[in-house]
């Protein structure tokens, strides 16, 4: 799009100007993409040999250009066909989706008159089932007259929108050109990544930032590539957190630019996920029970221009706009996912294997940049988006009532599967393969659950519901199943048929890379990210990806790091270290009293150290982190640290105290880290370390020492969190004392 013209597909036109009617997602099997393209092979493969497939198409109206390609063209009958497949019965479609279908074949029909300079066509819908191979064929005979007025209805519908959004684009990179920095200078730091992302920017390439925390990382990337949007011809931004207070903090920072900057007009959309997002919890997502999805497609044109108006679409500004126009706010906010300059949300709506965003961008074409803020989550999160569990637990609830058609189908996945845990001997074994009995039953038990859904759309128990999604997730994953991942049986106790079933991903790189190569930069940055090796490996990261190390703030003195190696925290000499640990924080706490944590491995040992503890130093107030606290608990937790406190906070490395929290000046003066941090010995990290060996030779850094060692960095870098800051950190182990460990401790 520029300021001539805009261009749009044919698809995405009708989908702005022809939908109408309910927001109705009813669980409505549709047929996997394999299905879809080979039900279009079929339908061309009926056809005479004339028949021409994907016509590619154009049209222009004032200065709006509609592309697209139509299913089908039989110069014969002289016929347009638009080829749905679909399951079930074809009379229980809603009407507002037969009313999309008929606008775009439509339009096709038009363009090709317009091509062929035809004065009259045929329309045809064909409807294909998947199941019996049947055809249902609806035509229409359309003057081209005709065809040409409905083409300008709808595009005369979009053009007013087209023209807003050209003419908002460019007084937006007008304004952005002229940004000025919201601070009066940059931090030390934020200039050198402020700059390390802009030039990954211009030269498309992604970027593996490691910047200490304190330096304003937020601003720090927002602000140049809001500044390269108009130079290197920026779509969007995404800016991606693994936490709601990242969120926020983009918010904030968003907020900053906007003030600094009057003229500009950034639209910033925040995504939030449905359950939060949702008005009616109890309800499901159609007009016959929620009345924000009743006339929603009806109600969206009014509310997405009252959108548009608004900078902000946060939560609340997002919600305002959509109760003021009777329509749901989570998909008022999927929809304004396509006009948001920036848009802020979690790491999975771009990178899962649903993700919007990736979707949107491929599907528009759009040139995006994308930002991953605290990105040393990013495997582990990676690795949950790539992986599918069943339990056997949820198949027997299943098989106890089972639907007459399901039956047969439940009854052959359960016999797959009790073999397996028969011949399984150990609770625990990883699998070179998927045992293709198991998964032919489980697809064959997939298909029949669709087409049971397709016939019986108001028996939609929740429990088989939950089962078929998860199978699906399992079989998708099945199908690229390789050495990135694990099949493994767990039992989870003696009794047959308590076993899980999971595909297991390791390193998520084969997914991640296409929504690395899809964005025009990616820029990845957190206070650890070393080695950069790891993170690249395992993430999938391009060749060309750059690197920065951005300089810290603060200098050496500030923080006191002293390393004990008299001690070993390892599981067997536990009980002789309670002691030395235990006159450690006493000494420390004795010299310099004031707010201190104290991180351990595990709940038990903490229990271990914290007990003596308080036997020997009733004096010295302490408190602890204890199993499953919630919100509420977290923040009375981190509320008792004041700048007047004092006491020894006991807590669990990589729990919620480790990373993410923010305690300035006298909050918190230092800390005790009595642990490498490594990942728990254990089978499956066992297997995690044979494949990362199989796949880069580096089998026990991969698996145990480097996501242990970030764990350590990160809580160590809660000490020091401003320039005026002092504090001190114990490193409890002698490994901590061995050179290669000490490699991998960061310059400050
Ligand atoms: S308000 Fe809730 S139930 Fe209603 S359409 Fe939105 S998400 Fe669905």
């Amino acid at each position: 799009m520029n300021a001539d013209g805009y261009t749009i597909a044919v698809r995405a036109l009708c989908e702005f100007t022809a939908k109408q009617g309910d927001l109705d997602l009813r669980f409505t099997p549709s047929p996997t993409a394999e299905q879809g393209m080979a039900g279009h092979t079929t339908v061309a493969l009926r056809r005479n040999s004339s028949y021409q497939r994907e016509v590619k198409l154009e049209g222009q109206h004032s200065n709006l250009q509609v592309r697209g390609r139509a299913d089908g063209y039989d110069p014969d009958l002289k016929q347009v066909e638009e080829i749905k497949t679909y399951l079930g019965d074809l009379h229980t479609m809603p009407d507002n989706h037969r009313h999309l279908h008929w606008a775009q074949a439509k339009v096709y029909g038009h363009l090709l008159c317009q091509k062929l300079g035809l004065q009259k066509i045929s329309v045809a819908l064909v409807y294909f089932n998947i199941q019996n191979q049947k055809e249902t064929v609806l035509q229409q005979a359309l003057d081209a007259a005709e065809l040409a007025d409905f083409f300008a209805l709808l595009c005369g519908r979009f053009i007013a929108w087209a023209e807003q959004e050209v003419a908002h684009r460019a007084g937006r990179d007008v304004a952005l050109a002229d940004m000025v920095f919201p601070h009066a200078t940059f931090r030390p730091g934020q200039r050198q990544l402020a700059e390390a992302m802009y030039k990954a920017s211009k030269r498309s390439c992604c970027l593996l930032a490691q910047a200490p925390t304190g330096i304003g990382k937020t601003i720090g990337s927002l602000f140049p590539l809001l500044k390269a949007t108009a130079e290197h011809r920026l779509n969007k931004i995404f800016y991606l957190a693994a936490k709601t207070s990242g969120r926020q903090l983009a918010l904030h920072a968003l907020a900053n630019i906007q003030n600094s900057t009057p003229t500009l007009n950034l639209r910033t959309l925040e995504l939030v996920a449905k359950t939060k997002a949702c008005e009616y919890p109890e309800a499901a997502c159609h007009g016959d029970a929620c009345p924000l999805a009743k006339g929603f497609y009806d109600r969206l044109p009014a509310a997405r221009a009252a959108a548009v108006d608004q900078q902000l679409l946060d939560k609340e500004g997002l919600r305002s706009v959509a109760l003021a126009h009777q329509v749901c706010p989570y998909y008022l906010g999927i929809e304004m996912a396509r006009w948001a300059d920036v848009i802020i949300g979690d790491y999975n709506y771009y990178f899962d294997i649903y993700a919007l965003l990736y979707g949107l961008s491929v599907v528009n074409d759009w040139r995006v940049a994308v930002l991953v803020d605290e990105a040393h989550n990013m495997v582990t999160r990676a690795r949950q988006m790539y992986s599918a569990e069943l339990q056997r637990d949820s198949l027997k609830r299943l098989r106890k009532t089972p639907p007459p058609a399901l039956k047969k189908s439940l009854d052959r996945l359960y016999r797959a599967w009790l073999q397996l845990e028969k011949e399984q001997e150990a609770d625990y074994q990883a699998y070179a393969e998927i045992p293709e009995k198991l998964l032919t039953a489980l697809t064959r038990l997939c298909t029949d659950i669709g087409l049971y859904f397709a016939d019986n759309p108001s028996q939609l128990a929740p429990d088989l519901q939950q089962f078929y999604l998860d199978a699906l997730l399992f079989n998708r994953l099945a199908e690229s199943f390789a050495d990135h991942s694990l099949f493994d049986i767990s039992k989870i106790s003696k009794e047959p048929g308590t076993s899980t079933l999971c595909i297991r991903n390791i390193v998520p790189a084969a997914f991640l890379t296409p929504r690395f190569t899809a964005s025009h930069t990616t820029a990845l940055f957190s206070a650890t990210l070393s080695p950069w090796n790891y993170y690249c490996d395992t993430l999938g990261l391009p060749d060309t990806t750059a690197w920065v190390d951005v300089e810290s703030p603060f200098s050496a003195d500030q923080l006191q790091v002293h390393v004990v190696d008299s001690v070993s925290t390892r599981y067997a000499d536990r009980a002789y270290s309670v002691a030395p640990i235990v006159a450690l924080m006493a000494r420390q706490y004795h010299a310099q009293p004031g707010n201190y944590l104290a991180f351990f491995s595990s709940f038990d040992y903490l229990t271990q150290v914290s007990n003596s503890f308080i036997q020997l130093h009733p004096d010295i107030p302490v408190r602890f982190q204890t199993r499953r606290m919630n919100e509420a608990d977290r923040e009375d937790f981190l509320a008792q640290f004041t700048e007047d406190s004092q006491g020894i906070a006991f807590a669990v490395l990589g729990g919620s105290f480790g990373e993410g929290i923010d305690l300035p000046g006298t909050r918190l003066i230092g800390a005790f880290i009595a642990t490498l941090g490594l990942p728990q010995l254990n089978p499956i990290n066992e297997q995690i370390k044979l494949r990362m060996d199989k796949i880069f030779g580096s089998g026990y850094d991969y698996a145990y020492l480097y996501p242990g060692l970030q764990k350590v960095v990160q809580a160590a870098g809660r000490v020091i969190r401003q320039t005026d800051d002092r504090g001190v950190v114990y490193l409890i182990d002698d490994r901590f004392g061995r050179g290669d460990v000490r490699a991998l401790l960061p310059e400050w």
